[in-house]
């Protein structure tokens, strides 16, 4: 069934403490189930992913967000053979580094940070998390993932080098990630690039003919919609046009990736590995697509100035907490002030910021800086 680029779970270079193998689900099944398990990924339903509850329950959060990843994900890698359960593992791990409060909450910890010569990076707070602080098991602290998923968590949409991070020397970054990594990078921009229209279409903060202006694909969509059924609610018809764009970017992903797979002759997963570049794309003009349907979204929706109050509230109410523990770290949770005896307490503080879900962080600021 799988591909011969695809990971085989046979050669996986494994867990950092051996484990005895389970009888019927393989080490990728078991990771899978390790990270939905886990505390950090339950907290994804508590955390902003573009949209807080003050515009509806009904919008994506950072988990729901997640499961859409990992649905177009597994369509992607079963279609192109490749290692399912490795890319399911990969998509369900792939924003659990998120602080709350979405990008701009990530803005915001990273700027207090810099003030310490220190910054923040949710993909290696990912890998703190399931290193370290996710505590499950009685021989070892973290999940014990195998190798593969947490190279795949560190090369999720970004290069690190050596020379920057010898720490992560052991991740091989001077080779791509295997196409099942590769995959999720662009599995969740079909996901959030078609889940943001829909939602900020929903919201009222995009007009359809903005949004028909804006991106040229949906408004032939649209038209064709429109032409069929033509009695139906607008909202159907952008349904339908938005429905055919994911699968527009889907079905190219498959085909042109495909393509290179055969134009690169790559034949094992260390070709892959090899390549001078990532292998999983899409075409020209689906990429062109991608990138202008990206920058109607940053132009209209996220820099919108009714998102504003999440923004503000994100850079006020981490940087007042951040400053407060700063001064008063025995404020901090007992578990937290014993991890500072060891690193920075700017890392310890970031740490614990970056965890909590909107809810938390908003009655943290009550209880110490109202
Ligand atoms: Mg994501």
């Amino acid at each position: 069934m799988l591909a011969d680029y695809a990971v085989r779970v046979e050669t996986s270079r494994g867990r950092r403490f051996a484990e005895l193998q389970h009888p019927y689900r393989n080490d990728f099944q078991r990771d899978r189930d390790r990270v939905i398990h886990s505390r950090a990924f339950r907290r994804l339903e508590a955390k902003t992913q573009v949209f807080t509850r003050r515009y509806s329950d009904h919008f994506r959060n950072r988990l729901t967000h997640t499961i859409e990843v990992a649905q177009i994900a597994r369509t992607i890698g079963a279609q192109l053979g490749l290692n399912v359960q490795l890319a399911e593992a990969l998509a369900l791990a792939h924003d659990i580094g998120h602080p709350p409060f979405g990008h701009a909450g990530e803005k915001a910890l990273d700027t207090v940070m810099r003030r310490h010569g220190l910054f923040f990076d949710h993909n290696l707070h990912a890998l703190r998390i399931v290193e370290d602080f996710e505590l499950r098991y009685a021989a070892f602290r973290g999940l014990n993932l195998t190798f593969e998923v947490r190279e795949g968590i560190i090369k999720h949409s970004h290069d690190y080098t050596v020379a920057e991070h010898p720490e992560l020397a052991e991740y091989l970054l001077d080779q791509r990630p295997p196409l099942e990594a590769q995959l999720i990078d662009l599995a969740d921009e079909i996901a959030y690039n078609t889940a943001d229209l829909d939602d900020g279409f929903e919201a009222h903060l995009l007009s359809l003919d903005q949004v028909r202006d804006g991106v040229p694909e949906l408004d032939r969509f649209y038209q064709e919609a429109d032409q069929k059924y033509p009695e139906v609610h607008d909202k159907l018809k952008f349904n339908e046009a938005l429905k055919r764009i994911l699968d527009g970017f889907v079905s190219d992903l498959i085909q042109n990736t495909q393509l290179q797979l055969a134009q690169a002759r790559i034949k094992t997963v260390d070709d892959v590995r090899r390549c001078g570049q990532r292998l999983a794309t899409f075409s020209p003009p689906i990429e062109e697509q991608r990138r202008k349907t990206k920058a109607f979204l940053y132009e209209n929706l996220y820099f919108s100035s009714a998102l504003d109050p999440e923004k503000n509230d994100a850079e006020q109410i981490v940087t007042a907490l951040f400053d407060f523990w700063m001064a008063h770290p025995e404020d901090l949770p007992q578990s937290y002030q014993e991890k500072a005896e060891a690193e920075p307490l700017a890392r310890i503080v970031c740490d614990y910021i970056a965890r909590m879900t909107d809810s938390f962080i908003y009655d943290q600021h009550q209880k110490y800086c109202a």
